[in-house]
């Protein structure tokens, strides 16, 4: 007997390849196909991952679902339909997107994201739809726990112990397109502890490849310290100039130069660190500089590395024109800082009395 788990993935299949079919071999989904190509994806791209689209007419796949003998229940929990209130007809929440499919790691659907045809640049202000609407949240789908492409990019990022995290599908599939197969997204928002706990079973290296604007940095200085907890990744970043995202990249300078980028353009955490900061503090102050000069050697405490260490303090020497020495001097302080504190709460706090009484 089939599980209901089983029979949500069997609709989610069923109309992955509904829209699928769409998208390819349709006047239905001419526009669509014509916007993706025109963005540079091939016929064999949009087949490996099963894009597709959603037609404008909201019952079609109801109809197509309800021919196959699913029952009302079980397609209400999938989530793909949204009930119209007064009505008792299911209408397709996807209806005139793109439609990505999000796999689990044994390449089963179990959700979708879709994206409107044509986003404006504001899209996501109040006036307008929002451009990316997942699924929600389902007996299948947890997206604290998913991560996109991780069925397909599992094998390679095993075998080369290398991660690349984006912040976006299109990053993901623009970046398989160009011959990088070895990367994932974490749907958008922050990265969870449960996908930096997916991935540390697979590899030992990550490179973060988010969005070069505002909101990516802020995104990259949160999953560092995400993935940096359990001290377990070799953590890189690639930086990207702001306004620019991976797939925008590529479509810029080729898939050649972003295969050569990926590689050999990549900052440390306190290289991106110290980027992020200055996008913070005008350096033009002198108050300004002390700041930030205080908080890089506050972040270079908890470097394991000797050699790094050393060669920050020279670049931040050789940048504001004090001696090493002194560099070196405020950066013993604030060890010895750090290790009082440590002690320090040892001290404030003892352990709790039932603790005692048990002797
Ligand atoms: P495109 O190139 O088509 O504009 P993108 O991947 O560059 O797409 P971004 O705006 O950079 O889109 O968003 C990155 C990711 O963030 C998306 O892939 C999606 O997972 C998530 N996201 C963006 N906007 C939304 C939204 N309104 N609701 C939910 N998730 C979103
Ligand atoms: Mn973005
Ligand atoms: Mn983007
Ligand atoms: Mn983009």
């Amino acid at each position: 007997i089939q599980s209901k788990k089983d029979k949500l993935v069997q609709i989610y299949e069923e109309a992955a390849s509904f829209y699928h079919q769409i998208l390819l071999n349709t006047v239905t989904g001419q526009e669509a196909l014509d916007y993706m190509m025109q963005r540079g994806f091939s016929l064999e791209t949009l087949k490996e991952f099963q894009i597709g689209f959603s037609p404008s007419n909201r019952t079609a796949l109801y109809q197509m679902l309800k021919a196959k003998h699913f029952d009302d229940e079980l397609l209400q929990e999938s989530g793909i339909f949204s009930e119209r209130r007064g009505q008792n007809e299911m209408f397709d929440r996807f209806s005139s997107r793109i439609i990505f499919p999000l796999r689990n790691p044994k390449g089963k659907t179990i959700a979708f994201s879709g994206r409107i045809l044509q986003a404006s640049p504001d899209t996501d202000s109040d006036y307008h739809e929002a451009k990316y609407l997942n699924s929600p949240e389902t007996l299948l789908f947890n997206k604290r726990d998913f991560l996109f492409n991780f069925d397909k990019s599992r094998s390679e990022i095993r075998k080369s112990s290398e991660v690349i995290l984006f912040e976006g599908y299109m990053d993901v599939v623009s970046a398989w397109q160009a011959g990088v197969r070895n990367g994932v997204a974490s749907m958008g928002t922050s990265l969870t502890e449960e996908q930096n706990r997916m991935l540390t079973k697979v590899a030992d290296n990550i490179v973060i490849a988010y969005d070069g604007d505002r909101a990516g940095i802020e995104a990259t200085k949160r999953a560092i310290e995400i993935l940096d907890k359990n001290k377990h990744f070799d953590i890189s970043i690639f930086p990207l100039e702001a306004g620019m995202d991976p797939d925008e990249f590529i479509q810029q300078k080729g898939a050649k130069a972003f295969c050569e980028a990926i590689k050999n353009n990549r900052e440390t955490s306190i290289q991106f660190f110290s980027r992020y900061l200055k996008t913070q503090l005008n350096l033009d102050t002198e108050k300004n500089r002390i700041t930030y000069i205080e908080t890089i050697l506050k972040a270079l405490v908890s470097l394991d590395s000797l050699i790094e260490r050393e060669l920050y303090l020279k670049e931040l020497s050789d940048e504001f024109g004090i001696p090493v020495d002194s560099l070196q001097k405020q950066l013993k302080g604030y060890q010895q800082q750090l290790i009082s504190e440590r002690t320090g709460q040892r001290q404030s706090n003892p352990a709790p009395i039932s603790h005692y009484k048990a002797n």
